[in-house]
Order: C-alpha cells, then sequence, then structure tokens
C-alpha cells in the first residue's frame, strides 16, 4: 500500500506514547528525512499533485521583480542586499523574477538565499537559478546579517498548525489516533487546554499556527533591525475565523489527510490576521493583506498580458488569457480572492507597489 513505510511509523507513535497534534503529523507527513512528502518529490506541475501562481505563468514571477525592484529603490538601492525566498519549489518564480529585476533595476545587484528543504526540489533550483549562485539554507535564522527582501510563495501554508475544538469542557486539542482497525483517526484530548483565551460556540474548531508565527517574527525583526521588507502570498483568510481548514492533495484531487500519509501534500488555509499580528510584534509595518487579483493588477498584469500577447501566436495568445483568469478570478477555482497578499516592511519605507 502507497504510504505505507510512514503509517506504520506514526501507529508506532502513537502505540508507544499516545495520539499526536495536528502539528507533530503535519511535521512528519511533510518534513520526515526518508518518507516525507517534500523530502522524496517534486510535487508541482501538471505531472504532480498540484500546481502553484509560478507555474502557471511567468507574468506573476515577473510582476513580483517588478516588486523587488521597486522595494530595493525604497530602501536606497543597496549596494549587496540579500534576496531570499522561503520554499522556492522549482525556482520558476525566483528566476522570472530575476529576469523582470534586470530590466527594471539593471544596477541592483544580491546574493540569492533560499530556504529549502527538500533535496529533490533544491536540485531543480539548481538548475532554474544556476547562473545567481545561490546559497541554500534549512531555516530562515540561518540567512546572513544585511537589508533584505525576502518572498514567500505558498511556504506559510505548509507549516504546522495545532487545531482545538471548542467543547462544553474548553477547548480540547484535535489529535491523530489510531483506531481498532489500525487506521488513523482524529479525537479530541479529553482534557481542554486552558492556555486559549478565546471564545468560541461548541463544535468549533480553531487552528494556532506557532510555527508560521514565530517565522514571521523573526524575520519582521530582522527587518525592522536591518532593513528590507518580506512579500507573503498564499491562501487564507484576512479575518479570524473558525473552521477545519487542514488539506490534503495529491494528483491535482482533495484526498483524505490521514489516508496515505506523506503521499499527499497536506496545508491549511494561513490565517493573516494572525501573521500581520506576528509581523507586528516583530516591528515591522505591515501592509495589506490584499486580495491576489488586486495587487498583481495594481503591478501592471493587464499591461504585462499584453505585451506578451503582441508577440504571441493565437494558441499563445489565448494561454496567456487562461493565465490571468486563473490568477485572477474571485470565484470558486480562481486564485484571485482565495489567495491573499502581505508585506512586512522596515519602519520608513514608505508605500509598497500592490497595496
Ligand atoms: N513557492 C513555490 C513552491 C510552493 S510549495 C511555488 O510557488 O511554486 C512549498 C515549498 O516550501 C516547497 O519548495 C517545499 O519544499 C518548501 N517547504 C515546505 N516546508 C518547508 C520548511 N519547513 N522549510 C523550508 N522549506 C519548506
Amino acid at each position: 500500500m502507497s504510504g505505507a513505510p510512514l503509517l506504520a511509523e506514526i501507529a508506532a507513535i502513537i502505540r508507544e506514547t499516545g495520539p499526536i497534534g495536528i502539528d507533530r503529523y503535519m511535521a512528519l507527513c511533510l518534513g520526515h528525512p526518508v518518507h516525507g512528502y517534500y523530502r522524496t518529490r517534486d510535487p508541482l506541475g501538471r505531472a504532480g499533485d498540484f500546481t502553484t501562481a509560478p507555474e502557471i505563468s511567468q507574468m506573476f514571477g515577473e510582476l513580483i521583480g517588478l516588486w523587488i525592484a521597486s522595494v530595493w529603490m525604497a530602501m536606497g538601492r543597496p549596494e549587496r542586499a540579500i534576496l531570499a525566498e522561503l520554499g522556492p519549489g522549482r525556482g520558476t518564480l525566483m528566476a522570472d523574477a530575476l529576469r523582470a529585476l534586470r530590466s527594471a533595476a539593471p544596477d541592483a545587484a544580491f546574493a540569492l538565499h533560499l530556504v529549502e528543504t527538500s533535496p529533490a526540489l533544491r536540485a531543480r533550483q539548481e538548475e532554474a537559478l544556476a547562473g545567481f549562485s545561490p546559497t541554500w539554507h534549512e531555516g530562515p535564522q540561518t540567512l546572513p546579517d544585511g537589508p533584505a527582501i525576502v518572498v514567500a510563495n505558498e511556504f506559510f501554508d505548509c507549516l504546522p498548525v495545532r487545531q482545538f475544538e471548542r467543547t462544553p469542557r474548553g477547548w480540547c486539542e484535535r489529535l491523530v489516533g489510531l483506531s481498532e482497525d489500525g487506521t488513523l483517526t482524529i479525537g479530541l484530548a479529553p482534557e481542554p487546554d486552558r492556555s486559549l483565551a478565546k471564545e468560541g460556540p461548541v463544535g468549533v474548531v480553531t487552528t494556532l499556527a506557532g510555527p508560521a508565527a514565530d517565522t514571521m517574527r523573526g524575520l519582521a525583526g530582522r527587518i525592522r533591525a536591518q532593513g528590507g521588507g518580506l512579500l507573503a502570498i498564499d491562501y487564507g483568510h484576512a479575518r479570524p475565523g473558525f473552521g477545519d481548514t487542514l488539506q490534503a492533495v495529491a494528483g491535482h484531487a482533495f484526498t483524505d489527510p490521514l489516508a496515505a500519509p506523506g503521499e499527499a501534500d497536506l496545508t491549511v488555509h494561513v490565517d493573516f490576521a494572525a501573521l500581520a499580528r506576528a509581523a507586528r510584534a516583530g516591528g515591522a509595518v505591515v501592509h495589506g493583506p490584499v486580495d491576489q487579483r488586486d495587487f498583481l493588477l495594481a503591478l501592471g498584469l493587464t499591461l504585462r498580458a499584453e505585451r506578451l500577447k503582441r508577440a504571441a501566436t493565437p494558441v499563445q495568445s489565448e494561454a496567456v488569457d487562461a493565465a490571468v483568469a486563473r490568477l485572477t478570478d474571485t470565484g470558486r477555482g480562481g486564485m484571485g480572492r482565495l489567495f491573499k497578499v502581505l508585506a512586512a516592511a522596515a519602519p520608513g519605507l514608505g508605500p509598497l507597489p500592490g497595496f
């Protein structure tokens, strides 16, 4: 059975120490050194499990390149700033961004740093960005000092979260346990967690994204002290709300998050209100969140599409239109409203494009 090695290992952990938190489950499924989802494969693209904005169209990365150019100018054109990406996937976004950056800010020189845990994806990034001699990091903590521009597309949604369900007794943590037939099942911790202060009706689920908030707070702190800005793009909600958004995707379709650990991508909707709080707690100025649609249109998506279409065949032209629609549509299936964009900037950087 696919996913069996990790399932057996998780079952053994649960038998030995009891049910595990959703955070531990996510960390094992995505990051287990041997069987973790991101450790073992390149999940992106048509043949993979899901696709992302930079894989849909070069326009996405190019517009982010223009954003980087503006921020670099607002920073006072530092001589060799750090350009960092968190979870760069195939390196497509950064390759497109650097190409656009070269014409928008020809005198900008960056030291390129990539935060990536997946060996399979590091190899793809090395191919895509060979000319830029990137340095890889396991986490953002080891990024070198200095003014920095940081980009993260669909990164914060991979970081582990804890979930709690409201019961008449209080907030009880949702835990992954074993049912009698040996399959994984979600249950509740018997005792409520008294540290959660918020109110909510019985039956609702709330999510605590500790690692995402810690990562944001840490990066905001360095940006406040050393200058620069961070751009986070992800699917999520601008207002805090209740609901279980843990989801698994394999082969471009939703699957049961417990069915085949390590074989499906496992993510949660990003709580942008919590990310914004963490950025402010780190001392950064927060811009947004805004809908991806508004961000891309403000950066000039329409003009970019027209320019591409001028040199295109009718078939290519249709593909450009389809990509614009996919990136900006606000209905179901579109990314325009589901995806939000937030920036955390050094105080005094001024208004940022797209917000
Ligand atoms: N930004 C890319 C890829 C998104 S998929 C795109 O838009 O196409 C998520 C990315 O984050 C992958 O590169 C994955 O390997 C990486 N990743 C997931 N968890 C991570 C972690 N804890 N630390 C560093 N990178 C991580």
